[in-house]
Formats: structure tokens, sequence, C-alpha cells
């Protein structure tokens, strides 16, 4: 019997007819309704604070400032002085920062008074030295100035008892300023969400290692490993299993043992060495996800032993799309920072292109001169334009035609901003 090879179609590449696939929103609208925190608090100091998850609400124990003082070096007196020359004798002694003048400013005085000072009774405007004449005993000057001039008032900026950080925010370098302000020396943070990183394939081998016909290095690993450690995530690098299901098993059964989410790549269509799908789909708990979405087919989620895999594609783009589009907001919300989507805003386009309808596509995109710029190739194996990118342009599910100056979706960042040296 001869075999012959079936006529190529003209629509190869299009979506399959009469199947049903969810479109982005519906699936993450899934994932954030289904998925819940999942990390343990700890109460950590400030400095250990950094990138940390707020567990509860912080609360100001202390006003800020906690008294009025001086906005500036200069001579402070009461009220305001209308317009024209003033003369005020001054009082002996000083008021500077955390050396406080402890009696009080006689009415019609004034007081030689630093930035930072508190304000003493007696006191509540403050005149810049540079704008005063002084012979040692009184202070010349002109008005008008209004009463509280370059002063601060007492907790203008942060009242004690009120909430300074809420629940769920990632806490940064100024959120720390702000919580040792307000009195506050420890935080109720989570602990960081622990994710286990896996590479599929008989293909795959170490960086470094010799690589022989066939074979090709894992690239998908050590991108993860280092996108969870952006992230805040605790990394468990699993290392590289062959396509064999025995020892993915293991491998599955271990990452679940010891880590709240699994990332996989690789293995996740439904082909003979499909193992991730397979073993997914045998332990009754895989969602059959068609997402209509470009590049990022296929992709599979599910449960092991209770713990959630997000079974990445295997190809680098498809599998660094699915991770920022899926795998991310839904980590963040299992991390207890709530589903956070990446940041897009509108630009102009410096490229064309006819886009089909029926999925959302995402393109390596970077931004130059105010406009976006997309990779030349669209091959999800491009792994240099991973690297060119510096953010992902986002077609909608249905069709577009785009010219150059057109207002192209949402441009998210990936990483940084500008990163090409001169
Ligand atoms: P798969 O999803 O296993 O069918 O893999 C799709 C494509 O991605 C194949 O060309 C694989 O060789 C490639 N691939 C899978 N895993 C990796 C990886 N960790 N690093 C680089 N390429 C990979
Ligand atoms: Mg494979």
């Amino acid at each position: 019997m001869t075999v012959t090879p079936p006529p190529l179609r003209n629509d190869c590449f299009a979506l399959p007819q009469g199947v049903s696939w969810t479109p982005v929103e519906e699936a993450l609208a899934l994932l954030r309704d289904r998925l819940a925190p999942v990390t343990g608090v700890e109460t950590l100091p400030l400095a250990e604070a950094l990138g940390r998850v707020l567990a509860q609400e912080a609360v100001a124990r202390r006003s800020n400032p906690p008294q009025p003082n001086s906005a500036v070096d200069g001579y402070g007196f009461a009220g305001a002085r209308d317009a024209g020359p003033h003369v005020l004798p001054l009082v002996a002694g000083r008021a500077a920062a955390g050396v406080p003048y402890a009696d009080v400013v006689p009415e019609g005085h004034a007081i030689r008074i630093l930035t930072g000072a508190a304000l003493p009774e007696g006191a509540d405007t403050v005149i810049l030295e540079e704008d005063v004449r002084i012979d040692g005993r009184q202070v010349a000057f002109h008005g008008p100035l209004k009463r509280g001039a370059n002063a601060r008032a007492a907790g203008e900026d942060v009242m004690a008892g009120e909430v300074i950080l809420p629940a769920g925010r990632v806490l940064t370098p100024a959120d720390l300023a702000l919580a040792s302000a307000t009195g506050l020396a420890k935080l109720a943070v989570r602990k960081p969400l622990r994710v286990a990183v896996i590479s599929t394939g008989d293909e795959l081998v170490e960086p470094g290692a010799v690589a022989g016909l066939g074979q090709i290095y894992d690239a998908n690993r050590p991108m993860l490993l280092a996108l969870m450690q952006q992230f805040g995530f605790q990394v468990l690098d699993m290392g590289r299993i062959a396509d064999h299901r025995e020892s993915l098993r293991q491998a599955l059964d271990e990452a679940a043992a010891r880590a709240d989410v699994i990332l996989t790549s690789g293995g996740a269509s439904a082909g003979d060495e499909d193992h991730v799908s397979a073993l997914l789909r045998a332990a009754g708990a895989m969602q059959e996800w068609r997402i209509a979405l470009k590049p990022g087919r296929p992709l599979a989620l599910g449960m092991w032993s209770g713990t959630p895999v997000f079974g990445l594609p295997g190809n680098p783009v498809a599998a660094l799309v699915c991770t920022l589009i899926f795998a991310r907001p839904a980590m963040g919300l299992m991390a207890g920072a709530g589903w956070s989507e990446p940041l897009g805003f509108e630009v102009p386009a410096a490229f064309s292109k006819n886009k089909k309808p029926g999925r959302r596509e995402y393109l390596r995109a970077r931004l130059r001169a105010g406009q976006a710029e997309v990779f030349k190739s669209e091959g999800s194996g491009r792994i240099s334009g991973l690297s060119w990118a510096e953010g992902l342009v986002e077609l909608p599910d249905q069709a577009a035609e785009i010219r150059p100056g057109d207002v192209v979706y949402p441009l998210c960042q990936l990483w940084h901003g500008v990163n090409e040296p001169e």
C-alpha cells in the first residue's frame, strides 16, 4: 500500500472550524475568579520588607510631620504680616532640627529657626533668611507674608491612625520611607510565593554542556527562573525532565510538595510526547484551555496534588507571552497582591499589519521616538526577537488593519525601559 501525502490546505494556519476557542478575556476572568491567596504571613523589619506583599493594611502610629516645623532656614514669629516693612526683636537662642527651643516666643518677637526644627510655641510663620536683614538683635523684612508661610503643619502629610498602605501592596522603597516616618518598624507581609520551574523535552541540554545533533540548549528555564525572581517570587529550579512520563510524574510530585505553583514548559499539547498535558489529563484535573491567543498555544492548566500547574508551550516566545498574560496575574493573586495585569498604554504604530479575526495577538515590540516598533519576524522560536523586545503590543481579538501612525492597542512594558547602549 502506498501512502500518499494529504493535500496541503490553504487554511492550514486557520483556526479549526466549529470548535470554540476561549477568548483571552474569558480565560483571564476564569482564573481571576478561581484563584485566591495561598501564602502565609510573617512580620519583618522594614529593611527586609522590600518587594514583599503587605498582608494587612498598615496604619500610621504617628503623624507626619509629628509637630509643626519649619520648611526653610529663617526666622519664625506669630501671625500674618501685611505689605510693607517689619522689624521684630529677636529672642536669644534658636530652634534647630532635633534641638527644639523650649520657651515661648513672645508676641511681636522672632526667633532664629532652621529647616526641620519644630516651631516653638508662639511661632507659626517663617521668613526665609535670604529675605531679611539682621543686626544681631533685630530682624527686618518686607511683607506681605501669610500666616503659616514656610511652615509645615502637623499631620499635613499623614495623620496618626490613617491607613497608609493597603493590604496587597507590593512594598516599594518609598513605602518603606512612609512606614518608617509614621512610626512603623515592622510590617506584616506575606511569605514569597514559591514557584517551581520545570523544562521538558528530550532535545534539551543544560547551558554549558556539549550539545549533540538534534539537541538544543534549554532557553526557557533560565528565562522563567529570572522572570519569577523579578516578580519577587521564590524560585525552585526543578531542572530539565526528559519526555518520559514517570520522570515527569516524579518531578511534578516533588514540585507540588515544595512549591505553591508549578511552571512547566514544553509538552503541553496533545502529541505523542506531550507528557505534561497527558499526565494532567490522567490526573483528572486538566482544563482544556484552547485559548484564542497567538503566540501561546498550547497552554495546559491543571492541578497536581492540589498545586496549580501552568503548562506553558515550549516555544520560548509563546512561553514568555503565556507567562506574562496568564501566569503572572494569576500568581500575583496567589501571592496576595491581587490580580495585576501588565500596564499598557496606547501609542502610534511604526509598522503595518493585517490581522485576521479570531484570536488575540501579541507582537514583540519596543518604543522608539514615541512609536511602537515590532520585531521583523513573528516566529515563536525567535529568541533574538524576545531579547530585542522591550514590550508587547496587544492586537485585539477581532480583525485589524494597522498602518504606520495608527494608534495601536496597549503596549506593555516587559522588564525595563530603553535598554540600548550607544
Ligand atoms: P513542545 O511544546 O514541547 O512541543 O515544544 C515546542 C518547541 O519549543 C520545540 O521546538 C521545542 O524544541 C522547543 N522548546 C521546548 N522547550 C524548550 C526550552 N526549554 N528551551 C528552548 N526551546 C524549547
Ligand atoms: Mg517537547
